[in-house]
């Protein structure tokens, strides 16, 4: 039996199997997703970790069902002795679901490492840690991608942690714009972005991981070695203990951040976007934040 401590019940493995899809088609029929997917292409932003392997599976057992396709498409940041295990993983899952995998490799596309943007912030030569440029290079570069292979939707792995991590650092960042943006799906501003969404937004960690093993998946457990520098990783801890504590904290923080996405969604004015003046990219300024970035790091590296 499978305690979930938050609904103080027990499930067995089938009902817990059960209540995983349930959840994930909360995300799928609470947002109007699921009717708009037919004969589209969703492109799941993978890393070869549970959560986005967990989201390739499920969305790739509905896509039978409801009539959609499903690729997969890795960022390759370039970190040694983490991204080749977790991406030798990715393949094989891609291999046993019978789903197309594109690569894309950091390097060739941003002129960085992940592994060398580590170097120069311990070196004090760059101020932004490594997870501030790995997940801007991330997104940009998923939403290139998936625009070019014709997705009209990109799924991602963001669990209820994940959620509720966010929240808390954007509260501490004071980013109300953020907050009320944040949700199950992500709609774009205009043509050039391709709405996102999170089909593993209402299920924790904990049950991210009971499915992974559950579904017989695998992946090896290499830890990203930059991940303990970010903000998150702190707040991560912070919050599980929390959660022990008070079991069902997790779940409280979500709501609270549901409510005020309702109530202040509709009063915050959405920032006027406009297209990046190097790339094309919609940004709020006249220059993108991947762009500027990259221009940073050239800088850096040059000198
Ligand atoms: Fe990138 Fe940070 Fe994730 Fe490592 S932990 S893969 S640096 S975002
Ligand atoms: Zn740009």
């Amino acid at each position: 039996m499978i305690k979930l401590n938050y609904l103080g019940e027990s499930l067995c493995k089938e009902c817990f199997l059960r209540y995983f899809e349930e959840q994930v088609m909360r995300v799928l029929k609470g947002t109007g997703l699921l009717s708009r997917l037919s004969g589209k292409l969703v492109v799941v932003a993978t890393s070869g970790g549970k959560d986005s392997s967990n989201a390739l599976y499920i969305l790739k057992e509905l896509s039978e069902s409801y009539d959609y396709e499903v690729a997969a498409l890795l960022v390759n940041e370039g970190i040694k002795g983490y991204r080749e295990h977790k991406a030798k993983a990715l393949r094989a899952l891609c291999t046993r679901l019978g789903v197309n995998l594109i690569e894309v490799s950091m390097k060739k596309e941003m002129g960085v490492t992940i592994d060398q943007v580590a170097l120069l912030h311990e070196r004090g030569k760059l101020r932004l840690k490594p997870c501030s440029v790995c997940g801007v290079f991330r997104r940009y570069l998923m939403n290139i991608y998936a625009k070019e292979v014709g997705a009209e939707y990109v799924a991602t792995g963001h669990n209820l942690d994940d959620e509720v991590q966010t929240f808390i650092m954007n509260i501490i960042r004071g980013d109300l714009q953020s907050i009320v943006r944040e949700g199950p799906v992500t709609r774009p501003h205009i043509g050039e972005l391709i709405p996102r969404f999170k089909p593993l937004y209402y299920l924790t960690e904990k049950e991210s991981m009971l499915h992974f093993i559950l579904r017989g998946l695998e992946t090896p457990y290499v830890e990203c070695p930059y991940a303990k520098l970010s903000m998150r990783y702190q707040l991560r801890t912070m919050i599980n203990s929390l959660e022990q504590h008070s079991p069902g904290t997790k779940h409280r923080l979500l709501r609270v951040k549901e409510s005020l996405r309702k109530k202040l969604g509709q009063q915050i004015i959405q920032q006027r976007l406009r297209r990046c003046s190097l790339c094309g990219m919609p940004t709020s300024h006249d220059i993108c934040r991947a762009c500027e970035i990259k221009i940073e790091l050239e800088r850096i590296i040059k000198a």
